[in-house]
């Protein structure tokens, strides 16, 4: 190979693939790969699922881009269906999580400013957090790895212990604007907060006055069993960011709002150029006709419950390797012993895919539309690559 043009940001595996279909990949070279990444959480819908393909086809060869400057009635459909679906009531659509992010933390700042307190901007988010790799969106995760090299930290983000509740009412005050959180982290490796952690935080920012953002980039759209992580815990937030498995592949995402929460974003204060493209929409409209469809959450559930209880199992078959299974719906998380990068590379050589995380985790989170027979499988090859995973460890041992 020669040398690469591209930024040196990845380290990339060298599997290149050709074709997908459901939650199969085929490289180049024609070794078959079962997908349980999806991307990362992004396939909602596996590869070249027929109705995305059509739906875009059909959007292709009718109007590509026409900019905001218009009615676009892809947007107008898609916005209300995602709010007759949800607890929000408008939306902005745009073509990432982090720009999600963004637009929530923008809209949160404007509803105080226009509400006469311009002082409150404060965001305050979690410790082990993930909200994105723009300048904002690194210091609302507060991750040292990722703020490092890249100037001071953007003011007006704090960080709190997770589950944290008096270091949480300490670090508000009167510049406080917002409380952000994700249902699940996922990047922080499959941390579930607990419903009645959720159910505190509304109650905080509903005595405070603070507007509560949830970043459900990768927990939403099924992914834990139902349209949005949050309803297991039965509050809402005023702003949601979403992206990921909306697009099953075509990147877009949206930030979504109450009627009050929304007010100060009025016209000129926000925008962008591609955010809400005709062929996003078309594809994110398609996504919505088989999330919505009746039975299909209940069916990721019922996977989901088959997939954690196989994991569970496997991870008691091999406690050198794994020390617990965690998450919910197909948003699973295998806690690993050794590194779990050779975990990965065990089960890549098996033919299986899943996405590293922190904590020594790696995610499970096959697409939405994957089979029992295809979980069975899914679960073999862990198993299998467990067991070569074990060998190597029992030989290193005996040499050393
Ligand atoms: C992926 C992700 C983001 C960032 O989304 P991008 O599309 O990569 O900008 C933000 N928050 C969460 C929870 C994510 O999983």
């Amino acid at each position: 190979m020669t040398a690469s043009a591209l930024f040196g940001t990845y380290a990339r595996s060298d599997l290149d693939f050709d074709r997908g279909e459901g939650v199969w990949l085929e490289t180049t070279d024609g070794r078959r790969f079962l997908d349980c990444g999806s991307g990362i959480a992004v396939n909602s819908l596996g590869h070249t699922h027929p109705h995305l393909v059509a739906a875009l086809k059909a959007q292709a060869e009718k109007l590509w881009h026409v900019s905001n400057l218009y009615h676009m009635s892809g947007q107008e459909r898609l916005g209300r269906r995602l709010t007759e679906a949800t607890f929000a009531d408008r939306v902005f659509f745009t073509n990432s999580g982090a720009e999600a992010m963004e637009a929530a933390i923008k809209t949160a700042r404007r509803y105080h400013y226009a509400n006469g307190n311009p002082d409150r901007y404060g965001i305050i988010t979690f410790e082990g957090a993930f909200h994105g790799r723009t300048i904002a969106t690194i210091a609302a995760g507060g991750q040292a790895k990722y703020l490092e090299g890249f100037g001071p930290k953007a003011p007006g983000f704090d960080q709190v212990p997770a589950m944290d509740l008096d270091a949480l009412r300490a670090a508000i005050d009167p510049n406080t604007a917002a409380i952000a959180i994700e249902p699940i982290q996922g990047e922080g490796g499959i941390r579930e907060i607990p419903a009645d952690f959720l159910r505190q935080l509304r109650s905080i920012c509903d005595a405070e006055g603070l507007l509560l953002i949830f970043d459900e980039i990768q927990t939403g759209v099924g992914r834990t069993g139902k349209l949005f992580a949050h309803e297991w815990a039965g509050v809402t937030p005023d702003l949601m960011a979403i992206a990921k498995g909306i697009g099953g592949g075509f990147p877009m995402g949206a930030c979504l709002a109450t009627e009050a929460a929304a007010a100060g974003m009025v016209p000129g204060t926000h925008g962008t150029t591609f955010g809400g493209n005709p062929l996003a929409m078309a594809v994110g409209n398609a996504v919505l006709d088989v999330v919505l469809e009746p039975g299909f959450l209940e069916a990721v559930q019922r996977k989901g419950l088959l997939l954690k209880q196989k994991l569970a199992a496997v991870v008691d078959a091999h406690p050198a390797v794994f020390q617990e299974v965690r998450g919910r719906g197909l948003m699973l998380g295998l806690k690993c012993t050794p590194p779990a990068g050779e975990v990965l590379a065990k089960a890549r050589a098996n033919g299986l895919l899943m996405v590293p995380a922190g904590d020594n985790v790696l995610r499970v989170m096959p697409p939405l539309i994957i089979s029992d027979e295809e979980i069975a499988e899914a679960v073999a090859r862990i198993d299998a690559a467990a067991s070569a995973l074990e060998q190597q460890m029992s030989k290193e041992g005996a040499v050393a």
